[in-house]
Order: C-alpha cells, then sequence, then structure tokens
C-alpha cells in the first residue's frame, strides 16, 4: 500500500499543476483531514508550493497546488546479466540523467555491492546532481529477491548462486543514501504502470525476453511482488515437455534454459559453419529474418516455448496488456512476431483481447520502476 504522503504527492503531480487541495483530496483518496496536515507540511518545507491565480468571478480564488521538482532526486539501477543502467530523475519523476555500462562479473559480495557503488558514484558525478540531494536508490536486478529483509537470493545469469542472501544494506551503508531491491520484472510492471504505453491499465503484464525471460504484473492496480518463498512471474522456469536443456537455476527443461538468449546462441552456434558469428541472439534473429533454416528453427522452437510462459500469464492474470522488454524484444524480429503467433494458436477464445506491444520506455524501463521504488519506499 502507499503511504499517505506518496498517495498526495502523486495527486499533486497527476493535476499537473493546477489542482486545489479539494481536488487533491478527491484524486489521491485522502481524507481531507489528514490531506491538509500533509499539505501543510509539504509547504512548509518547500516541497510543494501554491501558484498565485487571478480570482475569477465571485467567491475564493482556486490555490493550485504545485510540486516543487528540484527538491529531491531518485536514483535507479537495474543490473542486467549482460548491461547495468542507471538513471536519476526529479520528485517529477522525468529522467534527468542516464547511462548504460557493461555489467562486471560476479565474483563475491563485497567486490559485487562495492561495484555498484562506483556505478553510483561515477553516474553521480555526471549527472551533475548533488550528493545530498538524491534521496534514495532502487535497485533491480535480474534475478531472486527478497525485497522486505533487501536480499539478493539469488541471480543465476549473473552467476550469483542460491542462497547467496547478498544485503542491499552493504551498498546502502557505502553510498549513505537508503536503498531498496527488487526484480527486473518488478521495477519493469511498475513503471509500465506509471509511465508506459498502458499507464494507468489496472491490470497489466510486462514479459523481458534476454538473456533469461521474466515476467512481472499489476493485478486489479496492484504491484505483485515476487518473493523467493512466493514467486510471481517466473516464466522463465515453467517447465516444458521434453526441453532437455539444463537451467541456472539446478533443473531441467526451464523455458529460458532453451529460450534465454545465451542458451539460444550455445544450441545455434554448434549447428552453424561459421560458428564465431553466432554472438547473440540479435544475429540468429536476423539470419532467421534472411529466411536461414536452421535460425528459423531454433527460433520457432523458442517461440512456442516463450508463448506457453505468456499464454500462462495470461491466464493468471487476465492482463489487459502484455508488455515486452529486452533485447530479444523487436517490433519487426522474427522471434518475437513468430512469439506473437505462437501465443494466439494457444490462447483460448475470449482471452485474445489482450493487447501485445513493446516498452516505449527502452532500455532505462526496469531503473526507471527501480527509482520509482525508491520514491515511494523512502521519500
Ligand atoms: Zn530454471
Amino acid at each position: 500500500m502507499l503511504r499517505t504522503k506518496i498517495k498526495i504527492i502523486d495527486a499533486i503531480r497527476n493535476g499537473k499543476n493546477s489542482c486545489s487541495k479539494k481536488e487533491v483530496s478527491l484524486n489521491s483518496g485522502v481524507s481531507w483531514g489528514a490531506m491538509y496536515k500533509i499539505v501543510d507540511t509539504l509547504l512548509a518545507e518547500g516541497t510543494i508550493f501554491t501558484r498565485a491565480e487571478k480570482p475569477v468571478g465571485r467567491g475564493r480564488p482556486n490555490i493550485p497546488l504545485c510540486l516543487n521538482a528540484e527538491t529531491a532526486f531518485f536514483a535507479g539501477i537495474d543490473i542486467g546479466s549482460e548491461n547495468t543502467r542507471i538513471v536519476f530523475t526529479d520528485l517529477n519523476l522525468l529522467v534527468r540523467h542516464s547511462e548504460s555500462l557493461k555489467t562486471t562479473a560476479y565474483t563475491n559480495e563485497t567486490a559485487f555491492w562495492k561495484w555498484v557503488d562506483t556505478v553510483y558514484e561515477s553516474a553521480l558525478k555526471k549527472s551533475g546532481l548533488k550528493k545530498n540531494t538524491v534521496n534514495s536508490i532502487g535497485i533491480a536486478i535480474s534475478g531472486t529477491v527478497d525485497s522486505e529483509n533487501g536480499l539478493v537470493f539469488s541471480a543465476g545469469n549473473l552467476g550469483i548462486p542460491r542462497e547467496s542472501n547478498l544485503k542491499v544494506k552493504q551498498f546502502s551503508d557505502a553510498c549513505g543514501r537508503p536503498a531498496c531491491i527488487y526484480t527486473t520484472q518488478v521495477a519493469a510492471a511498475l513503471a509500465e504502470y506509471h509511465f508506459g504505453s498502458e499507464a494507468g491499465a489496472g491490470n497489466l503484464a510486462t514479459v523481458g525476453l534476454g538473456f533469461g525471460i521474466g515476467s512481472g504484473a499489476v493485478s486489479n492496480h496492484v504491484l505483485l511482488i515476487s518473493h523467493p518463498k512466493h514467486p510471481i512471474g517466473y516464466i522463465g522456469h515453467i517447465l516444458i515437455p521434453n526441453n532437455d536443456h539444463k537451467c541456472v537455476c539446478g533443473w531441467t527443461g526451464c523455458l529460458e534454459a532453451y529460450s534465454g538468449g545465451r542458451n539460444l546462441v550455445a544450441t545455434a552456434a554448434p549447428l552453424f559453419k561459421n560458428a564465431a558469428a553466432i554472438t547473440s541472439a540479435r544475429t540468429l534473429d536476423d539470419l532467421a529474418q534472411a529466411a536461414d533454416k536452421t535460425a528459423r528453427k531454433i527460433l520457432n522452437k523458442a517461440a512456442s516455448y516463450n508463448a506457453v510462459g505468456v499464454a500462462n500469464m495470461i491466464q493468471l492474470y487476465s492482463p489487459e496488456a502484455v508488455i515486452f522488454s529486452g533485447g530479444q524484444a523487436k517490433q519487426d524480429g522474427y522471434l518475437y512476431q513468430q512469439t506473437l503467433k505462437e501465443i494466439a494458436k494457444l490462447l483460448p477464445g475470449g482471452r485474445d483481447v489482450c493487447r501485445f506491444s513493446i516498452t516505449r520506455l527502452g532500455q532505462f524501463q526496469s531503473a526507471i520502476g527501480a527509482a520509482r521504488l525508491a520514491y515511494e519506499n523512502f521519500f
């Protein structure tokens, strides 16, 4: 549940600097008394201000509440198997600085958090923001996360073994700012809910087609938060009958053990004369587009596996829309289009009203969601 203060600031932001106290109370669902108290505090500390309006006609003029976007900044860091992205947003949650870099190979916990801190400090410097204006930091990681206790249980595609329980507190202590951590797809789903092309839809699913295959969901306007003991949207580890590929999670037959980008390359490379040319899932996709039979055969199978995962997400959560992201999700890509075809084959009547698209938030989707999570948790 969002805290009352966040509900009020959201209402002021959504009011685009023209909402009166009355409208803020109505739009936030916060009672008049509670809203009044919080608005007074926010005015006193300068987080919001009132815009003077010329009176129109009789009666008291409407006094709009405005956000002072520069009073606080939030960082979002998305640690993926291959790339790490970082963004800084202001209180309007608009991105002020963003950058992307290669993820460093995992060795041990101390080195890992030290590296995250280096990424943060270096980006902070480039952003030009003052250190003490950053309120908090949200981290998204491609792994299994206990967000409540700030622990990374595992991240197979990053080489972080099961039960590692890396403590985000180590990073928070190093940078001197509060920090929270979630899975990539939890952050992605929240980003889509607030900032994506389907923003505001109460039921959404996100699907990441990358090194791993992941999924997140917003159900009845509530972000579903995955936990190691009750995972949400772990479609990458749905077991596919007759799939004999071994997964980083230790099981055999997981969807991503075949469809994950790195695994596709490993399966495909030996089948090509010039194996070294098959460097990524994208290369394979380009070959399939050019009607290469071997590439098509491999990607057709990957698409049919992906479809099982996505169709099951649709069966579980009945989303109005499914939004794809990741290196394997390309609008005119062979795998993406083939995956949509396979999903259509699997979906029973009535479920096929779901809309499919690729995120408009681009590669910073989860980093933006992570910044929003920092704001919700700590501001
Ligand atoms: Zn698995």
